[in-house]
Parts: C-alpha cells; sequence; structure tokens
C-alpha cells in the first residue's frame, strides 16, 4: 500500500492516548510508553529527551516491559492452549547481542540462530550467565540456507540441534556425523509446505519457489535418506511461511500440512517429536494494520495442530513456534535529531533526521510504512505534514512520507515506533555512519546495552598495504 493512502496521523498526544492491547504486537508504541509533566515522551520511565542527551542520537530505546510481556504472552498462551510440550524459541536474526538474548534466556525462550555470529553471540550471553554447554546446546537451533561447513562444525561442538535445509548440507552433516558416530547429529528438516500467504514478495519464504528447504516431492527420498544414517537424530519437522502475517489461516493450514508430514515420516522409522511451525506474526506499524494478538495466534496454532494430530491419531508432538518481529518489533523506538527543512513550494517538505538508512533499512528495502511524534513536543498540535528523510546520499533514503509533524526546529527530537525488530539487525556502516547506541530501560533505569561505534571503530578492520604509503 502507498504511504499517501494512509489516513493522516493524530498528534503525539492522540497517538500515545491510543486505547492499548495487552498485547505488544497489537500496538503501535511500547507498553509502557506515556507522555509526562513535561510534555515529553517517556519509554520504561524514562524522559526521551533526556535520553538523547545523555547518549546520543540516534538512539535505539528498548522497553524490557514490552519485550517481556511478549516472551510471556507466547510461553504461557501455549501451555494454555496446547495440551503436549512446547517450546518458543526466539528468532534472534531481529535482534541479536548480549542483552536482549539474556532477556531471552530470562523468559525461558530458546533461540534460533542463523549464522556462526547469532550461535557466538548465544553461547558467549548464556556462558556469562552461567549456563554450561549442554544447557546452552538444548536451548538452540540453527538455521540457514548455505551453512558452511565451519558453522557446521561448530554446532556440532556445541551440540545444538541443526535444522537442515538441503541435500548438500544432510550429506555433509553425513559426513562429518561418521567420523564421530558414537554422537547422533540432533536435527530437524525444513520444509517447504507451498503455503501462499498476503505479504510482501520477499518475506514470503513458504511457496514453492523459495530458496529454503526441501520440497514435498523430495521427502520421501530424504526420509529414506536420514532413516538410513544411523548419523542421526531426526527429531522432527520445520516450516515457516513468511514474515508480518496478519491472517491465521495459513499457519493453520501449516499445522495440518506438517502433521501430514510428520505421520509419513514416522512411517519411515524416524524418532519425530517435533513440529516446528516457525515465526511470522505481524505486528502494527500504522494505524493500518491489524494483527491478531499473540494470544489469538498461538490459540489459533494449537487448535489447528491437535485437530490435524487428532484426525491421524497421531501423538501430540512437541509444538515449537519462533516468531521474531512479534517479540521485539514494537519494544522499541528510535530517537533522532531533527537538522534542516527544505521546503519545495507546493510539492513538500523535507526534514532532515541524523540517521536514516544505516539504521534503519526497511523503507528503502521494503517500502515498509513507520509511525512517529515529536518526542520533546508530545503535546503540540500538528503541523503540515513533513517528509522525514534521512542523511545518507540516496534519494530513497526517507523513513516516512506525510507525517504529520508539530512545527520542527533543528535539535527537535523525533522517535520512531516499532523498530525492534530488522532494524539493528540490518544496521550498516553506508556512507561511514557510525552505528547507534542502544539503551534498555525499565522503571526509570537506562542502561547501556550497544555502545555507539566510533570512528576508530571505523576503520579497526582496514588496512593499508605498506607499498600505498610511498
Ligand atoms: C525470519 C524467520 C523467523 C522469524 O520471522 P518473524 O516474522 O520475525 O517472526 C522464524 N523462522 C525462520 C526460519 C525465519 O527465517
Amino acid at each position: 500500500m502507498l504511504s499517501t493512502e494512509l489516513p493522516p496521523s493524530p498528534s503525539g498526544q492522540a497517538f500515545i492516548d491510543q486505547p492499548r492491547s495487552p498485547s505488544p504486537n497489537q500496538n503501535l508504541v511500547p507498553l509502557s510508553a506515556e507522555i509526562n509533566a513535561q510534555g515529553h515522551l517517556e519509554i520504561g520511565g524514562c524522559d526521551v529527551p533526556a535520553l538523547v542527551e545523555k547518549f546520543g542520537s540516534p538512539l535505539y530505546i528498548l522497553d524490557e516491559t514490552t519485550l517481556r510481556a511478549a516472551c510471556g504472552q507466547y510461553r504461557d498462551a501455549f501451555k494454555a492452549y496446547y495440551p503436549g510440550p512446547s517450546q518458543v524459541i526466539y528468532a534472534s536474526k531481529a535482534w541479536s547481542c548480549l542483552a536482549v538474548c539474556a532477556v531471552v534466556a530470562q523468559e525461558d525462550l530458546g533461540f534460533d540462530v542463523v549464522s556462526g555470529g547469532e550461535l557466538y553471540t548465544t553461547l558467549r550471553t548464556l556462558g556469562q550467565m552461567g549456563w554450561n554447554t549442554a544447557e546452552a546446546a538444548s536451548k538452540i537451533y540453527f538455521h540457514g540456507n548455505n551453512k558452511s561447513r565451519q558453522e557446521l562444525e561448530e554446532a556440532l561442538a556445541v551440540g545444538c540441534v541443526i535444522i537442515v535445509d538441503n541435500w548438500l548440507e544432510l550429506e555433509t552433516l553425513a559426513r562429518l556425523g561418521a567420523e564421530r558416530p558414537e554422537a547422533p547429529i540432533p536435527i530437524l528438516l525444513r520444509l517447504t509446505p507451498g503455503i501462499e500467504c498476503h505479504t510482501h514478495d520477499y518475506i514470503r519464504t513458504g511457496h514453492l519457489d523459495s530458496k529454503f528447504g526441501f520440497d514435498p516431492q523430495q521427502l520421501d527420498a530424504v526420509f529414506t535418506f536420514v532413516a538410513q544414517q544411523s548419523q542421526f537424530h531426526c527429531l522432527g519437522l520445520h516450516a515457516h511461511i513468511g514474515s508480518q502475517i496478519f491472517e491465521r489461516q495459513p499457519h493453520q493450514d501449516l499445522g495440518d500440512v506438517l502433521a501430514d508430514w510428520f505421520e509419513k515420516g514416522l512411517g519411515h522409522g524416524l524418532p519425530l517429536e517435533i513440529l516446528n511451525i516457525g515465526g511470522g506474526l505481524g505486528i502494527r506499524y500504522t494505524e493500518q494494520d491489524d494483527p491478531p494478538s499473540i494470544e489469538e495466534w498461538v490459540k489459533a496454532v494449537s487448535e489447528a495442530v491437535v485437530k490435524a494430530c487428532e484426525k491421524r491419531r497421531l501423538a501430540l508432538p512437541k509444538l515449537m513456534a519462533e516468531p521474531g518481529r512479534s517479540l521485539i518489533g514494537t519494544a522499541c523506538v528510535t530517537a533522532y535529531r531533527v537538522g534542516g527543512k527544505k521546503v519545495v513550494p507546493g510539492i513538500r517538505t523535507y526534514l532532515a533526521v541524523d540517521g536514516g538508512m544505516s539504521d534503519n533499512p526497511r523503507p528503502i528495502t521494503y517500502q515498509s510504512l513507520y509511525r512517529a511524534i515529536l518526542a520533546n513536543k508530545a503535546t503540540a498540535p500538528t503541523a503540515e505534514p513533513v517528509t522525514l528523510a534521512g542523511k545518507h546520499c540516496e534519494s530513497g533514503d526517507i523513513l516516512i512520507h506525510d507525517l504529520p509533524l508539530p512545527a520542527a526546529e533543528p535539535g527537535d527530537i523525533v522517535t520512531v515506533f516499532a523498530t525492534g525488530a530488522y532494524n539493528y539487525s540490518m544496521a550498516s556502516n553506508y556512507n561511514r555512519l557510525p552505528r547507534p547506541a542502544a539503551v534498555l530501560v525499565k522503571d526509570g533505569e537506562a542502561n547501556l546495552i550497544l555502545k555507539r561505534e566510533s570512528y576508530s571503530d571505523l576503520i579497526r578492520q582496514d588496512c593499508l598495504p605498506h607499498r600505498l604509503l610511498k
């Protein structure tokens, strides 16, 4: 949908005063967002302009209450609606860093990692929290459509579950496994269920034309191969059909398809016990977005899986889900300082901020929509809509089109909402901008969780060959 089709957004005050759902993914703002006596936006009991004063801008501000609430709702909803065992794992690609992993681990969620780097980050977090390797391994699931041999060896050394994506990986693992026959490799098989869902083409992964997973025609061959190899302990099946999904039906259909294949796998003698339904529940970025609550989604998925298993007289498997966006998306906001304004008479007014596509590449990558207010003038009435421009050398580096804001001056603080998922994790140093700092806020306390990069960080990995110095 084009941004110009959106109705105008309300003033900061009205925006924060909108009715709030207990389910974090249904709100535009973090659960703890308020406007304080100075007319400033406050998150986690911290005054946003004061945070920017102290930590600089751009600044990611992560609300611990919202993140914990989302984790707890997933965890508890599965306990309430699914009569078998369940485990929710955090798709850590949404935002992987030590502090986020620690909060997620404290909430008893596991981890989906998709690279050696995410595995390392998760292990370092759990290690610092005093977990041993076996405890950590039991909570980690390693994804990816092209895991390197080194990554596979790292995963084997840890003993985490590997979600096998393709034949090459299966064959490589069979060879690596043969060298250590005493310890069968725990795996899940990633399948491509051929389910379409109405979301952006780039984030649709479950349909058949996808780079991920084994497609249905290969099932028998894959099951036969895995059943013959004693190196594998095939624990279950996995599928992930896409992201930012607002309907419940695709995941319900998926439950049925996976139960079918589960039955088939059991028939091949595989010791299947896990059914992993992936992630993908959407969040509210603008007033137009209307996702189901976490509880509604879990209930729908659980009931579909129970029904699918009853139909086939299957014992209930351990049901897993791996949300990313809906756990952390609306928990974070990004605060920027306003710079210059450019008025193109009769066309539009650009308002520039001190970040952009380097800290939030989603608008330029997916044409994603966002909402924002002026954190230091949260009660002021809105004036003319502005186009919020980043500072990068790309015309497409626009964060928000047609955003109604109060009259803004240089130094004012724009706060963009719902920047928790795929913002920091996709951030770059384009134009050699140092990546922003991040703080975790709760009960009036703000703790630095990512230091702002310095100029020297920017050249830390640069090498200057000797012969260029003459
Ligand atoms: C991206 C991804 C997720 C998380 O998706 P969200 O839309 O952020 O919930 C889960 N599983 C896999 C395999 C993914 O690629």
